[in-house]
């Protein structure tokens, strides 16, 4: 069987680590037509946006794309393309692994963390209101009648809805997930005791979820402050995290940090019969071109692809190759070599050449 995947090389060190992630894949063997779609800063002169239909329309036909770092332009008018393409294709799981690979350098070993990101909705819902506008003063209004409590007027402001069916439906994935998987725990992060209506809200629904997997997954809570100082002290007690959008983002980065970096950290966006693969980091843009940045994370966004796709065997082939590399410790990018110096470091190709060859 031939599958029809988007690739979006993005733009940075996005179309570097994507074409070492493409070589990879098809290295397996698994049989794949890319459809490859540009998108990100470098197209917007030639489509006047940095996300153009065909993007889109591409992803929804073919269902599976994977998909370099694009860059969040400042200063115009275009949000997070990344945020963006979450929403429009309603892909409302992100679903980060954070394993650890004998060979990468980092304070932490046998880290197996899953961290489950609801990707819809809270603080990225990107409801807001500029400072001094007409709508800002409005809302202020509200809710000074509505709450007695004052607003300072020069306040910009930013919405966090948070919903029963948004959260009802990330938690299920959280649980199907570790049912799938053969994980033990799932652990819902909030700050349930200062915002009760919306954290307080991803509790409650959580805790319903919970009871239709009693007896065979655990369900534990946890108040995100305390959480970062768990796992940073002992991340051993924790398995699967599913968290709202925005806490989820920052515990990813704490969790990629475990595990040695953001080089290594892959990464899915989910929906219902859509999913989007994509590395945790971003276009770090002064590496961009120079074939110089760890092309892992999202060649282990491929891994994450093709068990999706049911092709298990490449999968467990692809990632035993990444790891067999990083272990060696030879064929591996500057940021894998014990001195970011170090001469003998290879580029984002060769490494990539290093793994294919574990695969011949
Ligand atoms: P970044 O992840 O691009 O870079 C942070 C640092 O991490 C870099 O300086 C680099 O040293 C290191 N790094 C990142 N990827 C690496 C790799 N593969 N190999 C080795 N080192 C690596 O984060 P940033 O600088 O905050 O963001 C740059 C741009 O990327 C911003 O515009 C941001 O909005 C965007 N971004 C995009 C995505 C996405 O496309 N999903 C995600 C995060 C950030």
């Amino acid at each position: 069987m031939t599958y029809n995947i988007t690739l979006i090389p993005g733009d940075g060190i996005g179309p570097d680590i994507s074409d070492a992630t493409r070589k990879c894949v098809d290295a397996t063997g698994v049989k794949i037509n890319w459809d490859v779609q540009e998108a990100g800063s470098d197209v917007v002169e030639k489509y006047g946006t940095p996300l153009p239909d065909g993007v889109i329309e591409s992803i929804k036909k073919n269902k599976v794309a994977i998909k370099g770092p694009i860059t969040t332009p400042i200063g115009t008018g275009f949000r997070s393309v990344n945020v963006a393409m979450r929403h429009k294709l309603d892909l409302f799981a992100c679903v980060r692994p954070c394993k650890s690979y004998k060979g990468v350098r980092s304070r932490y070993q046998n880290i197996d963390l899953v961290i489950v990101r609801e990707n819809t909705e809270d603080l990225y819902a990107g409801i807001e209101f500029e400072v001094g506008s007409k709508a800002a003063k409005d809302i202020i209004e509200l809710c000074e009648t509505n709450t007695k409590k004052k607003i300072r007027p020069d306040s910009g402001i930013s919405i966090k809805p948070i919903s029963k069916t948004g959260t009802e439906r990330i938690v299920k994935y959280a649980f199907e997930y570790a049912l799938k998987y053969n994980r033990k725990k799932v652990t819902a992060v909030s700050k349930a005791n200062i915002m009760k209506f919306t954290d307080g809200l991803f509790f409650d629904v959580a805790r319903t979820v919970a009871k239709k997997y009693d007896g065979k997954i655990e369900y534990e809570e946890r108040l995100v402050d305390n959480m970062c100082m768990q796992l940073v002290q002992k991340p051993e007690l924790y398995d699967i995290m599913v968290l709202p959008n925005l806490y989820g983002d920052i515990l990813s980065d704490l969790c990629a940090g475990l595990v040695g970096g953001l080089g290594v950290a892959p990464g899915a966006n989910i929906g219902d019969g859509c999913a989007l693969f994509e590395p945790t980091h971003g276009s770090a843009p002064k590496y961009k071109g120079l074939n110089k940045v760890n092309p892992v994370a999202m060649i282990l966004s491929g891994v994450l692809m093709l068990r999706y796709l049911g092709e298990e065997k490449a999968a467990d082939r692809l990632e035993s190759a990444v790891a067999s590399v990083i272990a060696e410790g030879k064929y591996v990018t500057y940021d894998l070599k014990p001195m970011p110096t170090d001469p003998t470091a290879v580029g984002t190709s060769q490494m990539a050449d290093a793994i294919c060859e574990k695969l011949m």
